[in-house]
């Protein structure tokens, strides 16, 4: 059986082509820059990249120029080759507590939590529509970025605001990369044949978020109602004090929204260093010298640092540390800062001849470290074929 994992966002549209139940992926590719006149697809068959560059108007126009290539680059004969597609969506909000078996309704379902996730989930909508369009005969499965954080129990996921913003409102704790930490832990109880572990993942790319893993549950994780909460990221602050805003606002006379934009956009990484939003450009930085790319590491070293201390209490200890994503995978210089300031108290050591290693699955702490800690790359798309194919039996 052949599934499509997609994950729509507003101006891109990234897949992978994926056998089941093998999971050998036999094509993927990312469409970016959709509505322009420019857009660039490129897609990736066996080791081969083939760059597409045209007009793309809309989604619409987008998969079916994907699903035109899959068949001249021999991905698949026809389009009823692909019997499922699974759509990754952002918000599930507390309706959706597993994946979901598309319909008009769940369709509905989603766009009704469309105020919680404003900039992702009306975007997740428009792919599912343009691929429900074109393989109308097709499974089709919404695997939600959420889903794996609604075992977090209320005394985690409530804000300490007026209730009644929780129940008129749904202002609450959501989370996010529940995929990945979920797919992550996964691996950890496969390599240690163990599920009753106390984990804390460390997913870090430009958007970056820890989660607590107890027992294979997500128990507590740093992100929030959006994720603009938790650790500095590429362009995104994490936790501010609030009051912040207002002051902010009267300072230099920018609205709510301008100041909202500022913390998404223009803070986190590209903010503190005023070097860039890619880490790669601030570790050439701090290896340099230069002191605010020193700070940008140390504050995101620090409070990655204070959020595995507050998880390891409020787990009642750790087994494992794993450091996924982007700069997860590939940044020994930011693992090393973190587990240096987790070394005195929890007496996790970095094997440091490990920890050069990049994008692999491989055991980076010492003999002696009272933590397991893993590097283990990510894999969303897999995860998410698998839901399809679990519906398709
Ligand atoms: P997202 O999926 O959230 O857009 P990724 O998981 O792809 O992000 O991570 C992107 C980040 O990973 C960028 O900041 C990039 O600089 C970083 N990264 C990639 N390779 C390296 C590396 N070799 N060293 C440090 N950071 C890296």
């Amino acid at each position: 059986m052949k599934i499509i994992a997609v994950n729509a966002g507003s101006s891109s549209l990234k897949f992978q082509v994926l056998k089941m139940p093998s999971e050998t992926v036999i094509g993927s590719g990312v469409v970016e820059r959709i509505g322009n006149d420019n857009a660039v697809y490129t897609l990736k068959v066996k080791d081969e990249k083939i760059v597409f560059n045209t007009s793309i108007k809309d989604h619409q126009k987008a998969v079916d120029i994907v699903l035109k290539s899959l068949i001249d680059h021999y991905v698949i004969k026809s389009f009823s080759e692909i019997e499922g597609v699974g759509h990754r969506v952002v918000q599930g909000g507390e309706i959706f507590k597993a994946s979901a078996l598309i319909d008009d309704q769940v369709i509905l379902d989603i766009e009704s939590l469309n105020e919680l996730a404003p900039l992702h989930n009306p975007a997740n909508v428009v792919g599912i529509k343009a691929f429900r369009a074109i393989l109308p005969t097709a499974i089709h499965v919404a695997v939600f970025d959420t889903t794996f954080h609604t075992s977090i129990t209320e005394d985690a996921y409530m804000y300490a605001t007026p209730y009644d913003w929780y129940i008129k409102y749904g202002v609450r704790k959501y989370g996010a990369h529940g995929t990945s930490h979920q797919y992550v832990s996964e691996r950890i109880a496969q390599i240690t044949q163990n599920k009753n572990l106390k984990i804390v993942v460390c997913h870090i790319g430009n958007g970056a978020s820890l989660c607590a893993v107890k027992d294979m549950k997500s128990v507590d994780t740093s992100m929030g109602f959006t994720p603009l909460e938790g650790i500095p990221m590429g362009t995104r602050s994490g936790n501010i004090d609030p009051a912040v805003l207002q002051f902010v606002s009267k300072k230099l006379g920018y609205s709510l929204i301008e100041d909202i934009n500022i913390l998404n956009k223009e803070s986190g990484y590209l903010g503190l260093s005023g070097i860039s939003h890619d880490s790669r450009d601030i570790e050439d930085a701090y290896k340099a010298g230069n002191k605010r790319a020193i700070l940008t590491l140390n504050v995101q070293a620090k409070r990655i640092a204070d959020y595995i201390g507050s998880y390891f209490v409020y787990m009642g200890g750790l087994d494992f540390i794993c450091f996924t994503a982007g700069i997860g995978e590939n940044s020994a210089l930011l693992r090393s800062l973190i587990i240096k300031r987790l070394e005195g108290a929890l007496g996790v050591k970095l094997n440091d001849e490990a920890n050069k290693v990049r994008g692999k699955e491989v055991l980076i702490s010492s003999s002696d470290s009272k933590i397991g800690v893993y590097i283990i790359p990510t894999n969303e798309e897999v995860m998410i074929a698998r839901d399809v194919y679990r519906f398709s039996k």
